[in-house]
């Protein structure tokens, strides 16, 4: 169920049968090679989470296309915005979904650059009471089905997953003829990396062509197996937020001993 394509009496109905659940699909606007496009990842993850809810009920609200993506703002099309108004701005949407009468929210990650920035902010959610639940469903890896015909030991962007994916969703936004030849990880920060350091220009230093893949066959029969795999994962976490009692209950109790902190554990 499609928040964006329900009528208003159609959403009363259907968050009532989706005991809650609404699925928030996030991505980025993001060069993806030269042969996908920026909104590959919005596109894919919004998919998912639709063929997902046609399995196990849950409003999936429309494409969520701000996320972090600093280390893209080099190539044209990117839409990078500041951090705090990231965190600021699903917190103040979470709250609207959440006034609409969805009190369980599963943040659906699709961009790679986004899982910290989620993970920080489900910490920040303890910070002050909420009536609703943040769950955060991060990218998975794909399903074994997938795995066996998957052939690319260089595939972390744009490549083989991604391009397949969207061979097998929307092959017409696929432009196989530009596929570009920079997709090998330069590794200028192997000294810093290797002694276990991280810095914010790793990215860019690896991959400033944001293409991290090498070029094997791809294919929509790959795509089908690797997005299969994914509806399926997200339909039971479906379930499982949809019928858990413990964790809402945990976060009441949270909240409310955070008004008064003792030393009864639990
Ligand atoms: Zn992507």
């Amino acid at each position: 169920m499609n928040w964006d394509k329900l009528t208003a009496v159609e959403f009363t109905d259907a968050v009532d049968r989706c005991g809650g659940v609404c699925l928030v699909p996030l991505g980025v606007i993001e060069k993806h090679g030269d042969h996908l496009p920026l909104g590959q990842d919005p596109i894919y993850i919004h998919d998912v989470c639709s063929l997902a809810a046609e399995r196990e009920p849950a409003i999936v609200f429309p494409y969520y296309y701000f996320g972090q993506i600093h280390e893209a703002r080099h190539v044209p099309g990117t839409i990078a915005l500041d951090g705090k108004l990231l965190l600021d701005l699903l917190s103040a949407v979470c709250d609207e979904i959440a006034r609409n009468g969805l009190d369980r929210i599963v943040l659906v990650n699709g961009h790679g650059g986004n899982s910290s920035l989620l993970r920080y902010f489900l910490q920040l959610t303890l910070a002050e009471r909420r009536d609703y639940t943040v769950y955060l469903s991060d990218i998975p890896r794909p399903a074994e089905a997938a795995r066996e015909l998957l052939r690319a030991r260089n595939d972390g962007h744009a490549g083989e997953i991604e391009t397949s994916a969207m061979l097998h969703l929307h092959p017409e936004l696929v432009k196989l003829d530009v596929y570009g030849d920079y997709g090998q990880t330069l590794g200028r920060i192997a000294h810093v990396r290797e002694a276990g350091l991280e810095t914010g220009i790793w990215w860019y230093a690896d991959h400033p062509g944001h293409l991290k893949a090498e070029q094997v066959e791809f294919t929509a029969e790959k795509g089908r197996a690797i997005v299969e795999g994914h509806v399926n994962h997200l339909a039971r976490q479906i379930r499982v937020v949809r019928e858990d009692a413990v964790t809402p209950e945990l976060l009441r109790d949270f909240y409310e001993r955070n008004d008064a902190p003792s030393n009864r554990y639990p």
